[in-house]
C-alpha cells in the first residue's frame, strides 16, 4: 500500500478539482494535501518520493484544470492559517502563501502601505501570483518582493533573497519550488488615497468582467512581449466563439467561460483552435496561463 494511502488527516484522495478551481470542471485529483504545518508539508513531500507521486501547489485554482477521467499526483494546497498569516513590520509585510491577492492588497492599503492596490483585482494568492509575477499595465508583484520562502520537492526549506529572485514577464525563477511565504517591501503612503486608488481599480476592472451565474472562468493566454492577449483574440474574431460547454468571453476575450457539462477536452479544444489560428494569421505564439493537470 502507498504510505498516502494511509489514514492522515491532512490528505484526502479524489477530491474534485471542480470544486476548487474557476472553471468548475475537470476531473479529480488523485490526493489534496492541506498541511497545518511546514513540518506536514515536508512529510507529505516525503511520502510521495517514497510512493513515486508527484506534487505540485495549488492556489486559488484560477488558473488550473484536472483532465478527465482524474489527474494524478498530489496537490498541495496552503490554505490552513499557518500559510494564511499577514504579518506587519514596519514597511515590510510577510504573507503566507495561502493569502489571497486583493484581500492582501486591501490590507496593505489600509495600513498606509501602498505598491499592491493596482493588482487588487487579480484572483490567485499571494504563492501563485509571486511565481507568475503576475502584472497589471501598471505594476507587477514581483517589483514589491524582498524574499520569498520556499520548500524544494525534496522537502529542504530555505528564504530566497531579493538578489537571488528573477522576475520576468509572466514569470519568475520560483517555477520549480512551493512558494511558502513572500516578504514584500511596500512605501508609505496616505490611506484615504490608497482607498481611492483600491476603489478605482475594482471599478474599472468590474466593467469588462462577466457576471456569472453558474459555471466558471479563467484567463487563457500570457500577454505575449509588446502585446496584449486579449486584443489579439479580438482580431483573430473569437470573442464569442463555443466548442462544447466553453465559449470565448465577448467582453474581455483572454476569457474562457464554461457552462454546466463542459469537459476538459471542450477547453482544450478551444484553446488549441485560438493557439493554431493566431500563430497563422499574426505568427505569435500564445503561451497558456491555464495549466492542465
Ligand atoms: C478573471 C481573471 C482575471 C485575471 N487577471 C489577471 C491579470 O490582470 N494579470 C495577471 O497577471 N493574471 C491575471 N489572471 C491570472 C490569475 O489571477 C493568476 O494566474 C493567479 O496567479 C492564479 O492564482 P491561483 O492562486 O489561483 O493559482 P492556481 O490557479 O491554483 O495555480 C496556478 C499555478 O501556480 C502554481 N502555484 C500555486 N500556488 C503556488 C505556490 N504556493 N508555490 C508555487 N507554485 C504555486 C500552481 O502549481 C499552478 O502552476 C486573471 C485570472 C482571472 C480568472
Amino acid at each position: 500500500m502507498r504510505k498516502l494511502d494511509a489514514k492522515h488527516e491532512f490528505i484526502q484522495q479524489n477530491v474534485p478539482i471542480s470544486s476548487l478551481a474557476w472553471l468548475r470542471v475537470g476531473g479529480p485529483i488523485e490526493y489534496l494535501a492541506t498541511p497545518r504545518s511546514e513540518e506536514e508539508l515536508v512529510a507529505a513531500l516525503q511520502m510521495c518520493r517514497e510512493d513515486g507521486v508527484d506534487a505540485r501547489p495549488l492556489g486559488d485554482g484560477a488558473s488550473v484544470i484536472a483532465s478527465e477521467p482524474g489527474a494524478p499526483g498530489l496537490a498541495v494546497k496552503l490554505s490552513e492559517p499557518a500559510f494564511t498569516e499577514i504579518r506587519f513590520e514596519s514597511t515590510r509585510v510577510v504573507a503566507g502563501a495561502g493569502v489571497k491577492l486583493g484581500k492582501l492588497a486591501t490590507a496593505t492599503a489600509s495600513a498606509g502601505l501602498g505598491g499592491l492596490e493596482g493588482l487588487v483585482a487579480i484572483p490567485g494568492t499571494v504563492g501563485a501570483a509571486a511565481v507568475a509575477n503576475v502584472s497589471t499595465s501598471s505594476a507587477t508583484v514581483g517589483q514589491w518582493i524582498e524574499s520569498a520562502r520556499v520548500a524544494t520537492y525534496a522537502g529542504e526549506i530555505f528564504d530566497v533573497s531579493k538578489d537571488e529572485l528573477v522576475f520576468e514577464r509572466g514569470g519568475s525563477n520560483l517555477e520549480n519550488v512551493i512558494v511558502l511565504s513572500v516578504t514584500f517591501q511596500l512605501e508609505p503612503d496616505d490611506p484615504k488615497s490608497l482607498a481611492k486608488r483600491l476603489q478605482k481599480t475594482w471599478i474599472v476592472r468590474k466593467k469588462d468582467m462577466p457576471e456569472l451565474e453558474s459555471g466558471g472562468m479563467a484567463r487563457m493566454f500570457k500577454d505575449p512581449q509588446g502585446q496584449r492577449a486579449d486584443e489579439l483574440i479580438a482580431e483573430g474574431g473569437f470573442a464569442g466563439t463555443r466548442i462544447g460547454g466553453a465559449a470565448v468571453c465577448e467582453s474581455f476575450p483572454n476569457l474562457i467561460l464554461t457552462s454546466d457539462g463542459c469537459a476538459c477536452d471542450d477547453v482544450k479544444r478551444l484553446l488549441t483552435l485560438i493557439e493554431t489560428q493566431t500563430n497563422e494569421r499574426f505568427h505569435v505564439k500564445l503561451e497558456r496561463e491555464l495549466k492542465f493537470w
